[in-house]
């Protein structure tokens, strides 16, 4: 039962780290596989003011979404010869890949789902600063590592303007 915490925990990592590092990395590189994520997935954002369209097309192809989901598809592959010793643990994983996607997309296509669920990475596509708040599903490593940059406020009604707060006291 233990694989469970240890799954959330490893799934939110990951979150942070291939935002961070990959997506946000090796993606600013012009010829990158990961370049979709700042090229159509951030542009898009900001340009329907959080919502990105592109999510109600079909998932499985040559763009964004397509990337995202198999690159999901890809890790739950790979960690699946752990099924058989650990399987509360890969178990989590699977569930923590399907929850990313689906909160990801929820959230791009309903703004206001999105303030109040995962304000946090509202924080990240509409705040001053793309480069913190790197995890979507829940925000335990940017408070760990000190990358939680809290934007946007539920009393805030133009959160564009606003001057970001952080909570980074390191
Ligand atoms: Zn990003
Ligand atoms: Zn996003």
């Amino acid at each position: 039962m233990l694989g469970i915490p240890l799954g959330l925990i490893t799934a939110n990592a990951t979150e942070w780290v291939v935002h961070k590092y990959v997506l946000h990395g090796w993606g600013k590189k012009k010829n990158s596989f990961w370049r979709f994520h700042l090229s159509e997935h951030h542009k898009n954002a900001r340009k329907h003011h959080y919502i990105d369209p592109s999510y109600s097309r079909f998932p499985l192809g040559n763009h964004a979404q397509g990337k995202e989901a198999w690159a999901l598809i890809a890790g739950c592959v790979i960690v699946t010869p752990l099924l058989p010793i650990t399987p509360f643990y890969v178990g989590t994983l699977y569930y923590s890949a399907w929850n990313y996607y689906s909160k990801h997309k929820k959230s791009h296509q309903n703004p206001e789902w999105a303030k109040e669920n995962i304000p946090w990475h509202y924080d990240h596509h509409m705040g001053p600063n793309p480069h913190a708040n790197w995890c979507i599903t829940r925000p335990w490593f940017d408070h760990l590592m000190g990358t939680r940059e809290v934007f946007y406020t539920k009393d805030q009604q133009t959160p564009a303007k606003a001057k970001p707060v952080t909570t980074n006291t390191a």
